[in-house]
């Protein structure tokens, strides 16, 4: 009997164990992206794109397309996906695996902030800061129009007020290419999350050019099975292939 896995995607990972099961014999993946990048790269499983619409929808969802389980590898900071997926599966009792990629290791002079809030508190008046952590949770960033601060994201975000200048990049940056772009804009501050992974270029660069950078810590892990890296995940799937 063919297992049917939804995969919720949108990250590196996401995207690597799409590439280790689509040809896994019994398995059919259908991978699922928010749709907030406007050219993602293509996966090489069914892919559906937008959102369920909540919870609910997900439920829907996942007894319409008859699924049997569900890895939710989205992104470290995708909170509310992961809720909806919990309640989800918790609903219909699927198994949900989160495939959670670890964080950077803390590093000496970090400021660690524990909400979006708290990244912007932490930085002093007239501060010069390049913002890495996305198109949501800019309001506190809003509020602070004593900083000059350069957002830094994949897809353009309407609305910014002036103290807040635009940057559309798509990583990955070498640490050369980080340091050239945060010594051209003469940032003080570098502003990201913990999410972990490979990009740790611009952890290099502030380090090396002496900057301070504000940290926004992971949320606490969710309930369930939990894996770190795309091997794990591929494992616990041939396990669930075997039953
Ligand atoms: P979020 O706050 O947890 O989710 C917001 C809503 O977006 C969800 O309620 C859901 O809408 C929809 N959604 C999120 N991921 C989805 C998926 N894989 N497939 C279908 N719908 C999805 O998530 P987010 O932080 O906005 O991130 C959106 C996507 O960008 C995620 O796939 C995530 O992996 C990726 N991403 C996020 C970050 C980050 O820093 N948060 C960074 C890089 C990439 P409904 O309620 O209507 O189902």
């Amino acid at each position: 009997m063919t297992l049917r896995a939804l995969l919720l995607a949108g990250t590196g990972e996401a995207r690597a164990l799409a590439d280790a099961v689509s040809d896994i014999p019994d398995l059919h993946v259908t991978a699922s992206l928010a749709g907030v990048t406007r050219a993602p790269v293509a996966l090489p499983v069914t892919t559906r794109t937008g959102g369920f619409g909540g919870a609910g929808g997900l439920r829907d969802w996942l007894v319409a397309h008859r699924t049997d389980l569900v890895i939710n590898a989205t992104h470290p900071f995708a909170e509310q996906m992961q809720a909806n997926a919990l309640e989800a599966c918790g609903a219909l009792d699927l198994p949900c695996l989160r495939l959670l990629r670890p964080g950077w290791p803390p590093r000496p002079g970090w400021i660690h902030a524990a909400t979006p809030g708290d990244t912007a508190d932490a930085l002093p008046q007239g501060a010069r800061v390049l913002l890495t952590i996305g198109r949501k949770d800019l309001a506190p960033f809003h509020a602070r129009p004593d900083l000059s601060c350069v957002l830094r994201t994949i897809e353009p975000v309407p609305g910014l007020p002036p103290h807040i200048a635009p940057m559309i990049a798509r990583p990955p940056f070498t640490p050369d290419q980080e340091r050239a772009t945060m010594a051209l804009l003469g940032v003080t501050h570098l502003v990201t999350k913990n999410a972990g992974g490979p990009g740790t270029a611009k952890l290099d660069a502030a380090d090396a050019l002496r900057l301070t950078t504000v940290v926004l810590d992971r949320p606490p892990p969710p309930p369930g099975p939990v894996v770190a890296t795309v091997a794990e995940a591929v494992a616990w799937l041939h396990g669930k292939v075997a039953v």
